[in-house]
C-alpha cells in the first residue's frame, strides 16, 4: 500500500551511486581562526577577535587541526 510512497521517497531523496559530490571549497585560504572564551567557554570562529562579545574576558586562539598539522 505504502510501496508507492517508499518508491517515491527514494527518487526524492536520491538512491545510492546517484553523483559525486564535489564541493570545491573556494574559501580553503581563508584565514579563519578558531577563539575560544575561557570564561563562557564558547568557541568563535572569527579573523580577528581579541574579546569575547558576552563577557569582556581576552578569549585564546585556539590551533585548528590544520595548524596543527593533522590536516
Ligand atoms: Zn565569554
Amino acid at each position: 500500500m505504502s510501496q508507492k510512497l517508499s518508491e517515491r521517497l527514494k527518487s526524492l531523496v536520491g538512491g545510492p551511486g546517484c553523483g559525486s559530490r564535489r564541493q570545491t571549497k573556494s574559501r580553503d585560504d581563508a584565514q579563519t581562526a578558531l577563539r575560544t572564551c575561557p570564561d563562557c567557554e564558547k568557541t568563535f570562529i572569527v579573523d580577528e577577535m581579541e574579546r569575547c562579545p558576552d563577557c569582556g574576558v581576552v578569549v585564546e586562539e585556539t590551533p585548528t587541526e590544520r595548524d596543527l598539522g593533522l590536516l
